[in-house]
């Protein structure tokens, strides 16, 4: 019937087969194990392009190979709808942001079912639908009564192009991870949720998540930071009222300590202020350094700048008075905002010293050869008093305990982990469910009220704050306590937040008792199998770990964490870079469909490299997809008639020997393919694996004479790459299936299984002769040289016997029967 292989027509009729039958569809059932495989969800920016078809085909291959398996797949797919590009829209063009992620939306959907991805999409969720966030803002009430949710005024990153608030994990480098705009500081009032009193939890999980990748667990356990030192008083020379508190991850130097160092915007300074003058040139001096980002005032390659107070301090371990400046590179935020400065074993304390003219003592003794600067590695104390003679690490745990015994100070563990900053000064966001009245103060929604629906009537200009702060109605409300007027809070929540539990609600996307339905939470959680790229390492993955652990305390799920393996796939690279719109090389996954078919784009995208690797995108690699799909369809059509008529289970040992090594083939396929997607993830391996055994099979083909005794093995071949082939390219792969007169989709095929004795090589027995006197016999594995032979039947003991020391003159084979070894004389 069909000569050519027509991509369109057959992935269109299977997409439509599968939207009708609701193939996908999945329900809790105890009867199978449950298998939840997920690909982070988009944000439905516009369009999906070839660098964005790698993470749901890799997630595909999962979902479809896991269900051949027998397991109950669960596969859901939904958009993270809310944040600033649908915003961003409506400002240029004037499309309200609602409409512009509504029409995204239908758009990517459609690009996802023409690329065939198994879907459930009776569970797509949209995180704009009030049904979704009504359910964060009751938990944001939740976190509220529990200290979880609070509201403070900080210093925060501005972005003033972007005209939001961002947290820490979205500056990159001083600049806007969305925009690239140079951040800014400002003080504003905004609500944080307490992350930090899950650091430790956090923190001690990270180790018993042994399917992530280990770079992942690497940064988030650098982002949460923790630090074990001490913190202890410096006395202020003259001024028995004042000390400064400094922590020190290294105690073991305080003898190398030959100043100290304050915030600028430390709240001691103005009380140590005495010289006259010298208030102005402390001003001066702040607003100098708030002209700069945190990032920038740590960087370490930047000069320190600071300022000399009048005051001095003393060092408690030796009593040597010591100056006392403020300067850039140390935080208020971080540890007390004061440091001991030990320029001998800290970078920026030496960078400090050198340009300020202080001394450098050196309390470690240093490598034979070393000719750096300042030095962090261990060894042996020295010029430290009574720690001297120490390793550091002994030093460390003696000069604390010389602390506490004293009352001077305390063992004491930092992080650098902050709280999390939600508050969003824009439209497009859930609004955070909270009312101030001015007699009764601030005070929760009442939940019979909730969702707090955004207005959809809203002028958004882009300038002066949140366009919600100037929408009359919405602003207005009345108090829940004493019924007066009120105003509502007129800050979103940081996208971040609905991406912290969709993975949840996709247990129970309907349910409208609760954020979930405890037993479809039960059954499904967690997500076996999380796929996403290396972007997400710490700000998504670290704040849906940190709400997962919330609800669990709130009690509306049970798991510690959410997501129980992790593959971070990497990332699609053309002409150098990573494929993206502003590089300007994207290529369209609607052009590749049309030319070639949604399969051979997958095909491509799988075979290039295994998935956690970066993939250059390649014209001719998706030629040489294509060409391969062509070549399987026209063998199939070629064949089909004598195929479908033979059996389907050969007996290995009635095969003739022509087709023993192919039937061999055919079961180690299955094992390698089984393993390399089960275990590995090499989808790229398995595919090859299939393209090798295909290449036997044509190979055994192609002599007719032999194809009325092969056709029971080459028919298993075929049907056995057609089944491997399914999850990588389940639409060619159906259509072929059926063209074999298969009445019962491949869908509900299960995955082949290997015969251990199947895999076994062919043993030949090898009758040896000395001179034509039988003196022994070998078996070897049918595959092995005649110079294997020859070597193994020399080395055999009983033959060695009879060689007595003289030289071989020749050898004679006769394949897989007789080896005749002849001597000289
Ligand atoms: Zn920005
Ligand atoms: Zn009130």
């Amino acid at each position: 019937m069909q000569e050519r292989y027509q991509p369109l027509a057959i992935e269109e009729k299977w997409q439509r087969i599968w939207e009708d039958n609701k193939a996908f569809r999945v329900a809790e059932d105890g009867g199978k194990p449950k298998y939840y495989v997920l690909e982070m969800f988009p944000y439905p920016s516009g369009r999906i392009h070839m660098g964005h078809v790698r993470v749901y085909a890799i997630g595909d291959v999962l979902a479809r190979f896991k269900r051949m398996r027998g397991c109950n797949v669960l596969h859901p797919m939904g958009w993270d709808a809310f944040g600033l590009p649908a915003e961003n829209a409506a400002i240029e063009r004037g499309i309200h942001p609602a409409k512009w992620t509504m029409e995204n939306i239908a758009y990517m959907r459609d690009q996802l079912k023409k690329m065939g991805i198994s879907y459930d999409w009776d569970r797509e969720i949209a995180t704009c639908d009030p049904e979704y966030y009504r359910w964060e803002q009751l938990v944001f009430i939740r976190m509220l009564e529990r200290g979880l949710a609070y509201r403070k005024r900080s210093s925060v990153n501005w972005c003033p192009s972007c005209q939001t608030v961002l947290a820490n994990e979205q500056v990159e480098g001083g600049r806007c991870w969305r925009c690239e705009s140079e951040v800014a500081k400002r003080d504003i009032d905004g609500w944080f949720f307490k992350i930090t009193a899950y650091a430790d939890e956090l923190l001690d999980w990270c180790d018993r998540l042994t399917d992530w990748p280990e770079r992942v667990i690497t940064m988030q356990k650098n982002w949460i930071g923790r630090s074990e030192g001490a913190e202890f008083d410096l006395p202020v020379v003259g001024r028995p009222d004042l000390k400064v508190r400094v922590y020190t991850t290294r105690p073991d130097t305080v003898f190398g300590m030959t100043y100290a160092v304050l915030a600028p915007e430390h709240p001691l300074v103005d009380q140590l202020v005495t010289a006259p003058g010298e208030q102005a040139e402390i001003e001066r001096f702040r607003a100098e350094v708030l002209k700069q980002s945190e990032q920038e005032r740590v960087a370490e390659d930047r000069p320190k700048r600071g300022f000399k107070l009048s005051a001095r301090v003393v060092n408690p371990f030796n009593g040597k008075e010591i100056a006392l400046f403020i300067a850039d590179y140390v935080l208020m935020i971080y540890g007390t905002g004061a440091i001991m400065a030990v320029p001998g074993e800290d970078q920026r304390d030496w960078d400090f010293a050198k340009t300020h003219g202080l001394d450098i003592i050196e309390t470690v003794r240093r490598p034979a050869n070393w000719s750096g600067e300042a030095y962090t590695g261990d060894g042996i104390k020295i010029n430290s008093g009574f720690l001297d003679g120490l390793t550091a690490t002994e030093a460390k745990r003696r000069a604390i305990d010389w602390l506490v015994e004293r009352g001077l100070g305390e063992e004491k563990i930092n992080y650098r982990l902050r709280d999390w900053g939600i508050s969003r000064q824009r439209y497009w966001g859930a609004p955070i469910p909270v009312i101030y009245c001015n007699a009764c103060g601030m005070m929760p929604e009442k939940e019979e009220n909730l969702p707090v629906v955004l207005p959809h009537d809203v002028q958004i200009s882009g300038k002066g704050g949140s366009p919600l702060a100037s929408h009359p109605a919405f602003v207005s409300a009345v108090c829940p306590r004493c019924g007066g007027r009120a105003r509502r809070e007129s800050d979103t929540m940081d996208t971040f937040v609905e991406s912290s539990w969709y993975f949840l609600r996709y247990c129970s996307p309907h349910y409208n008792g609760g954020m979930v339905d405890p037993d479809a939470a039960d059954y499904w959680m967690p997500v076996d199998q999380y796929i996403g790229g290396i972007e997400h390492a710490v700000l998504h993955l670290l704040y849906a770990r940190f709400y997962t652990k919330v609800l669990r305390d709130l009690g509306l799920v049970k798991v510690d964490e959410p997501f129980k393996a992790l593959l971070s796939q990497g990332m699609v690279v053309k002409d150098g870079a990573k494929m993206s719109k502003s590089k300007g090389n994207v290529v369209s996954d609607d052009v590749i469909r049309e030319k070639y078919g949604a399969d051979t784009g997958r095909l491509f995208e799988l075979f290039a490299g295994p998935p956690e690797k970066d993939l250059e995108w390649s014209d001719q690699g998706v030629e040489g997809a294509y060409r391969f799909l062509t070549r399987l369809w026209r063998f199939t059509f070629q064949h089909r008639e004598g195929l479908v008529s033979a059996r389907s289970d050969p007996l290995q040992n009635e095969l003739s020997i022509d087709f023993r090594d192919l039937y061999r083939l055919i079961h180690r396929t299955i094992k390698k393919v089984t393993g390399d997607i089960e275990e590995r993830f090499h989808f790229n391996t398995a595919i090859a694996a299939i393209m090798e055994l295909f290449n036997a099979l044509s190979a055994s083909a192609q002599d007719e004479s032999k194809l009325d005794t092969g056709a029971p093995v080459i028919r298993l071949g075929l049907e056995t790459i057609i089944i491997l082939l399914y999850p990588f390219v389940p639409h060619v792969a159906s259509e072929l299936w059926e063209s074999l007169d298969h009445k019962t989709s491949l869908d509900t095929v299960a995955w082949p299984k290997y015969s251990e004795e199947a895999l076994e090589d062919e043993k030949l027995l090898i009758v040896v002769q000395v001179n034509g006197k039988v003196r022994g016999k070998i078996t070897v594995s049918a595959d092995v040289t005649q110079e294997q032979i020859e070597s193994l039947a020399l080395a055999d003991p009983k033959v060695a016997g009879f060689l007595d020391g003289k030289k071989v003159q020749r050898m004679v084979y006769v394949p897989g029967r007789l080896l005749n070894i002849v001597m000289e004389g």
